[in-house]
């Protein structure tokens, strides 16, 4: 898609911090956090939302969404649970579809958030 920013990120034509990468997916660090940690992953293929997902996306709906818990543990907010302390950590996943969705964006993409609190604007 020529004029899709996450394209651009996703063919290397944009600048972006990627933090993982395979053949499908792409992660990058958020330019506006709303958290300490703030990625998002996608597919390298454009797809613009949640809502043109069919079944045949379903291997690449999963693939997004067990990324994130490696990448919160690689960025130090995994979900931790042990005798002490009992849980701690942990993030938020999340997709924005459509205008009153709030997305932005129309390539697919899963906000991975986490981090110390507060975030920005919340507890
Ligand atoms: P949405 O509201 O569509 O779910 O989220 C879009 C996200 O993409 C926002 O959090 C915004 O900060 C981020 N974003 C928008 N443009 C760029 C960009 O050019 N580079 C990066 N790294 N993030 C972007
Ligand atoms: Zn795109």
């Amino acid at each position: 898609m020529d004029n899709c920013i996450f394209c651009k990120i996703a063919a290397k034509i944009m600048p972006s911090e990627i933090v993982y990468e395979d053949d499908t997916l792409l992660a990058f660090k958020d330019i506006n956090p709303a958290a300490p940690v703030h990625l998002l992953v996608i597919p390298k293929q454009h797809i613009g939302t949640l809502s043109d997902c069919g079944s045949a996306d379903a291997g690449l709906l999963a693939q997004m969404l067990l990324l994130a818990p490696k990448l919160a543990k690689e960025f130090g907010c995994a979900l931790t649970n042990d005798a002490n302390n009992g849980l701690t950590g942990g993030y938020r996943t999340m997709i924005n579809t459509g205008p009153d969705g709030g997305q932005e964006v129309y390539h697919l993409h899963l906000h991975v958030i986490g981090g110390p609190r507060p975030w920005r604007g919340r507890r």
